[in-house]
């Protein structure tokens, strides 16, 4: 499964939403010793007693605004998954964190389960609404506070590949190495381009067509929850159907029919068509 990007975490963020909105934290369980992030300023017991009020993210960060001045942080890594257990199914192998939530005659499970541990939680203060972790994080395009002109003309600004410039998550944040591909290939812009040596036009471009893929594959994940679990992890099967790019390698492009090629970008790839996407 690849590593969750920004449509997916949103799409836990709406699981989350739906499903511990308005409950109480009535028991929080810590049960791994690299489950909090080392900069958390409490155990994970400070949420105990807390509203839910809101689940907030910004980038892949995600966080509960409880009705006190902590809040709640998560980041999935590579495999974090969010679940609220049925009755009478097994328990997932790899549970971190277990919390009881209630309201009113309700009550529900809620566990963090990440079996290769590069997501953590965290306990932190809040300013301006945003947690400590979160505060380097740039806003997102879906953010209201996203100023579109300002952040192309950061991005124009750079000299480094367009590619590394959209995946800065200091400039604009939400876009990994999926979404980057995928975006580049709508906008028809070669990944090695110099960021600078784009128009404003292009650079637009590219901006919508990150925001108008991640949100295709919200559209899609948001109706997906495991029959065995209410996994709000968001597996969206977005990555089977729609990719134009990322993964395509030999495949056709889909626009021109030409080979989709892959070239090395730093430990990670690049997908593209050679002939939507010239230098
Ligand atoms: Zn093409």
């Amino acid at each position: 499964m690849p590593m969750p990007e920004l449509p997916e975490v949103e799409t836990v963020r709406r699981g989350l939403v739906h499903f511990a909105e308005g409950f109480t934290i009535s028991s929080a369980q810590d049960l791994h010793p690299r489950l909090l992030k080392p900069a958390s300023v409490a155990p994970l017991a400070a949420v105990v007693g807390g509203k839910i009020k809101e689940v907030n993210r910004r980038g892949k960060f995600l966080w509960f605004t409880l009705d006190r001045d902590l809040a709640l942080v998560a980041h999935l890594g590579m495999t974090g998954q969010f679940l609220f257990p049925q009755k009478e199914r097994p328990m997932p192998g790899h549970v971190r964190a277990h919390f009881n939530l209630k309201k009113g005659l309700k009550s529900r499970e809620l566990l963090f389960n990440d079996p290769r541990t590069f997501g953590w939680l965290s306990v932190e203060e809040l300013t301006g609404g945003v947690p400590t972790s979160a505060l380097h994080i740039a806003v997102d395009p879906f953010d209201r506070a996203f100023d579109r002109d300002a952040v192309i003309a950061r991005m124009r600004s750079r000299k480094a590949a367009i590619k590394s410039v959209i995946l800065n998550q200091e400039i604009m944040s939400g876009v990994g190495n999926i979404y980057a591909d995928e975006s580049l290939w709508r906008a028809r812009i070669h990944p090695e381009i110099s960021a600078n040596e784009l128009s404003v036009k292009k650079i637009g471009a590219l901006v919508d067509a990150a925001k108008e893929v991640m949100a295709e594959a919200v559209e899609v994940g948001g109706t997906s929850f495991d029959a065995m679990y209410i996994n709000v992890n968001g597996e969206s099967g977005f990555f089977e159907t729609s990719l134009a790019a990322y993964g395509q390698e030999g495949e056709p492009c889909p626009r021109c029919g030409r080979q989709i090629r892959r070239i090395a970008f730093g430990n990670r790839s690049s997908h593209f068509c050679p002939k939507c996407q010239v230098r």
